[in-house]
């Protein structure tokens, strides 16, 4: 495969993804964008820190080779534009790419690069665990009760991308249409967008969830949704959902509904209303174990959940597709820290713990995971959680990660 810029590297082999089967070889080449903003600071960190722990839990056996591909800013100086064609090409060779924040500036005809990058490569699935590190300030009394992992629809729902502005001559055509031919009494001068919901995209996604929640011995999965509204969309994500457990999960599952006592080693299918969900996971917060959502379901209640926890300067999350697999920290470039070493790299660092968990690599990904655990236990933290912690010593973004590898 020829690349316009790019210049792929001479040591390391690719990793292999076919029909969510993941083949990692010892010397994986991990292309990486290292984002806008911040994104400069953390991507340095966290990969410090995982190539220390590769080396002392695989003692030189192992080894990431890193590839810059560019997007974002770092893209538009270098080819002009922000999302150039050799990244799409590079991340579909290469099957997996760990990326920092890129810009979106708001409104404009301008979409957002990461939904692109998620639809462009079919990685329908966004995975966001969420669970408390003991000692990160959270604005709730039992942050510990928290240990979830959303998977939400990344392709459809609003997302999708149809939508035509006020008053422009597809909107007046679509409404004119709607109203002349269906019924709809839509004011002549709105803006029209158009949801879209599945059954092969919800199926795979709740496919996804299930396996997961059989893998790791969850007791249940939560299919949040907003059906009692948008009945043929929302709701059918829902209907979906249970007759996806009923057909391919009957010895797995059992809906909480038919549920007599203990549910034994089956796993519980749930389904609750999302606004309820929100309430829900504040006041019942360990009911809650698996969940899969819609697109604009998920999008808030990762951030909320990940709120309850201490916030997204944490939170890791991945883009999951059966041919690639996307990681990417949650929280935007904060361009008001960019450069300065301040930062907490942990949602990168956490994405990249993710990463190394679906490369097999557990040794690895337990290591960092539980020297970061350690590390806020020592109240050594970036400036985010000094400032809310008593008797904390702050460091800047480079002196945390020393600190974490001091911690493997
Ligand atoms: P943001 O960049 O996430 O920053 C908002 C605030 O969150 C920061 O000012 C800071 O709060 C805190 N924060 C974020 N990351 C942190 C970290 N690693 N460590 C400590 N604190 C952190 O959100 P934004 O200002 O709304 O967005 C800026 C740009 O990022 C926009 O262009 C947006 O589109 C983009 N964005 C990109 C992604 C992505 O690439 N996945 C996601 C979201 C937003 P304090 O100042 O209170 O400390």
């Amino acid at each position: 495969m020829s690349y316009e810029k790019l210049e792929e590297l001479k040591t390391g082999h690719k990793v292999q993804i076919s029909g969510g089967k993941v083949s990692v070889p010892d010397d994986p080449i991990i292309p990486y964008v290292e984002g806008d903003g911040i994104g400069r600071d953390i991507t340095k960190a966290t990969q410090r820190i995982v190539n220390a722990a590769v080396e002392k839990y695989y003692g030189g056996k192992r080894k990431i080779h890193w590839w810059e591909i560019y997007a974002g800013e770092k893209a538009q100086a270098k080819y002009g534009e922000m999302l150039p064609k050799d990244t799409i090409q590079a991340v579909s060779d290469y099957k997996i790419v760990i990326k920092g924040p890129l810009t979106t500036p708001v409104g404009g005809g301008f979409r957002s690069l990461n939904v692109t990058l998620r639809q462009l490569l079919d990685l329908y699935a966004c995975v966001r665990p969420v669970k408390y590190y003991d000692g990160v300030p959270s604005p709730v009394r039992n942050p510990e009760k928290m240990n979830v992992v959303i998977f939400r629809e990344n392709t459809e729902d609003v997302y999708a991308g149809i939508e035509w502005q006020a008053e422009s001559d597809k909107a007046k055509k679509v409404i004119g249409w709607l109203n002349e031919t269906m019924g709809t009494k839509i004011r002549p001068e709105s803006g029209v967008g158009i949801k879209p919901i599945s059954k092969f995209a919800s199926q795979r996604l709740i496919r996804m969830a299930i396996d997961h929640a059989v893998k790791h011995r969850c007791n249940s999965v939560t299919l949040v949704h907003k059906g009692n509204i948008q009945k043929y969309t929302e709701g059918a994500f829902r209907d979906w959902g249970y007759e996806l457990a009923r057909t391919d999960y009957a010895d797995r599952t059992i809906a909480e509904d038919q549920l007599q006592g203990d549910a034994g080693s089956k796993i519980v299918m749930k389904d609750r209303i999302a606004d309820s969900m929100f309430q829900q996971i504040l006041t019942r917060t360990d009911e809650y174990s698996v969940i899969a959502t819609t697109n604009l379901n998920g999008d808030y209640l990762s951030d909320a959940c990940a709120a309850q926890v201490g916030g997204l300067g944490i939170a890791p999350g991945a883009n999951i597709g059966d041919e690639a697999a996307m990681f990417e920290a949650t929280h935007g470039t904060a361009p008001k820290y960019a450069d300065k070493d301040m930062v907490n790299p942990g949602s990168l660092l956490l994405t990249a713990v993710m990463m190394l968990q679906y490369m097999n690599w557990m040794e690895a990904g337990d290591a960092i995971e539980n020297a970061f655990a350690k590390t806020i236990q020592q109240k050594k933290v970036t400036y985010d959680l000094a400032r809310q912690m008593d008797g904390a010593k702050e460091l800047k973004t480079s002196e945390f990660a020393t600190a974490i590898i001091e911690n493997l």
